[in-house]
């Protein structure tokens, strides 16, 4: 019934992924623009609330004429099809036009309470869309007991799939172990679920999830799917087809190759939902890839942060000197975001010693935010400066709430979504960061924060080195720092995790990777990527600040008009369907 999940707890749910609009969303969405290198708005995410309240808000406006607003027939199945068929045909990518293909994962199982009204929307919708535009593809699990395959929970839910009118054009058979998927398996699911023998894939554990798209192509998912959708109509020009085979070798390559490396790089990740990786999971990726481009297998250390704390050495000295061996033992500190109080202290040990030791260090958000303040403190001798998010009426609030976010309200009230960021006069000769981001003076990444670096103290700090290399648009917001006599000290108070691409990794990370492997793999990178670098983004997103007007509707605007005047053009408008 959530609307979003934003105000989800990461730990319950894993992490909370941020897309260009601001929409706040499941972590799946990270998945899938990862990998189709698409760029996706929150409409992209349907949530039962979010479809309920849209139902109840016309209900309350009368719209639905004094009728019966009813779950099955026809409200809120028919506005989970419109919803689908709406999203359908929003841009996803550079060409600016229309999907041809749109995928929808419903999730949870067959048979359940929650997902019933959709699967009714789904069975609908085929007859809506025609049998030619309409491929289901039936995830099932095949349990392998000791060596044995067992097909019968796919036979059962096959069959209940059937009893809701739904029949599947694949059955996907997951296997959670090494083995693939045996030939007389695939021939009794066939037999018994009434599909071909070629409608039976098998998904067996790989080394690594990229392996999953070679592993289902080698099945002919491609042919399959281009001959049910009848995708032969689909004018695909000679460039896209050539584009599409190259990405194809260089995946291959990549996937590949991973499997044959010796070298290593280490990182520690200094953060509180540790116990939850998937809590990290766009940050676990951008590190994945990372090391993919420096040829390096990855290491992650995972340290809860307030196993690094001096109660934990009295409470429980092995597990303290554990995390601490473990931060030691990296080539490099990752300290990543969270909210509230709890570890915060250890994060700071974590990042004063990886500023004093030298060691590459990355911090991400709130992570940037604790950077500032460990300078403040032990630099600054500010010995009490802190956040006002862990402390509301600090003496020294380094870090401060941003005056414009809802302090009583907790969903979608964040500074959020991609914003840029503009590097400082001068940079360009210095700034690895920037020369990572391909030495343009304005970037784009996606943020999530309430809270902020207090301008009042922004010279101080900078007087004493510790460089704001980048601001927003209006040089009020501090958004990156950069030590220039560290070999990697970098902060940023975006999230660049988000936009990370297997095989265009997100630069700062590329950064804290290329540093942990060895000085010359920085060098190298950074001269690579101040040649080759190219944002992730589409052109059209990189247009202005995302500025709130009220609560409902937000604009994207340049800050400048095209005619060159002072003044705003507006781009794009976002989620108001009225406007
Ligand atoms: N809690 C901090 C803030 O709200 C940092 C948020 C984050 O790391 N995403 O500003």
């Amino acid at each position: 019934m959530n609307i979003d999940a934003g105000t989800m707890r990461p730990t319950e749910h894993g992490e909370v992924y941020v897309l260009n609009d601001g929409g706040e969303v499941d972590l799946d969405l990270g998945n899938y623009e990862r990998y189709l290198n698409v760029t996706l708005s929150r409409d992209n995410n349907i949530t039962t609330g979010k479809i309920y309240s849209q139902v109840i808000e016309k209900e309350r406006k009368g719209e639905y004429l004094g009728k019966t607003v009813q779950v099955i027939v026809p409200h809120i199945t028919n506005a989970i099809q419109d919803w689908i068929e709406r999203v359908s045909k929003i841009p996803v990518d550079e060409s600016g036009e229309e999907p041809d293909v749109c995928m929808v994962e419903l999730g949870g199982t067959v048979g359940d309470i929650e997902s019933a009204p959709f699967v009714e929307a789904m069975r609908q919708f085929q007859f809506r869309v025609g049998h030619d535009n309409f491929a289901l593809i039936h995830v099932s699990l095949v349990p392998d007991m000791h060596g044995e395959q067992k097909t019968k929970p796919t036979q059962t839910t096959v069959h209940s799939l059937r009893g809701l009118g739904l029949l599947p054009d694949l059955i996907a058979c997951r296997l959670l172990v090494p083995q693939p998927l045996n030939p007389a398996t695939k021939d009794k699911i066939s037999m018994f679920c009434h599909v071909a023998s070629e409608q039976v894939f098998g998904v067996h554990d790989v080394t690594s999830v990229y392996h999953v798209p070679l592993l289902l192509q080698s099945q002919g998912i491609v042919d399959f799917l281009r001959k049910r959708l009848k995708l032969e109509t689909v004018n695909i020009t000679k460039e896209m087809e050539d584009k599409g085979r190259s990405l194809g070798k260089r995946w291959k390559d990549i996937t590949m190759g991973y499997e044959r490396l010796f070298d290593t790089v280490t990182i520690a990740l200094v953060g509180k939902y540790t116990d939850l990786k998937d809590s990290y999971m766009s940050v676990t990726k951008a590190l994945e890839h990372s090391a993919f481009r420096v040829h390096r297998k990855l290491i992650v250390h995972w340290v809860e942060s307030s196993d690094l704390e001096a109660e934990t050495q009295e409470s429980a000295p092995a597990r303290y000197h554990d995390a601490w061996r473990a931060v030691v033992g990296a080539g490099g500190i990752l300290v990543p975001g969270g909210f509230g109080n709890r570890g915060t202290e250890g994060m700071l040990l974590a990042i004063k010693y990886a500023r004093e030791q030298k060691v590459p260090f990355l911090g991400i958000c709130l992570g940037f935010q604790l950077a500032v303040i460990e300078w403040a403190r032990n630099i600054l001798e500010i010995h009490d400066a802190t956040s006002s998010e862990f402390v509301p009426d600090a003496k020294h609030p380094v870090v401060i709430f941003m005056p414009e976010i809802s302090k009583t309200h907790m969903g979608g009230t964040m500074r959020l979504g991609l914003r840029p960021t503009v590097f400082e006069p001068g940079t360009e000769n210095w700034s690895r960061v920037r020369k990572l981001y391909g030495g343009a003076g304005k970037i784009w990444e996606r943020h999530r924060h309430r809270y902020e670096v207090n301008p009042e103290y922004v010279k101080r700090l900078n007087d004493s080195g510790l460089i704001f290399a980048g601001k927003d648009e209006k040089g009020e917001r501090m958004q990156i720092i950069e030590l220039p006599d560290h070999p990697f000290f970098v902060g940023l108070q975006a999230h660049p995790e988000f936009c990370t691409r297997p095989l265009n990794p997100s630069p700062p990370f590329l950064g804290l990777i290329a540093a942990a492997s060895e000085t010359s793999v920085l060098d190298e990178q950074t001269a690579f990527q101040a040649q080759t670098y190219h944002p992730p983004h589409p052109k059209h997103a990189m247009v202005g600040e995302a500025v709130l007007k009220n609560s409902t509707e937000e604009v994207f605007v340049n800050g400048v008009s095209k005619d060159g005047q002072n003044g705003v053009d507006v781009v794009q408008v976002v989620n108001r369907d009225e406007a």
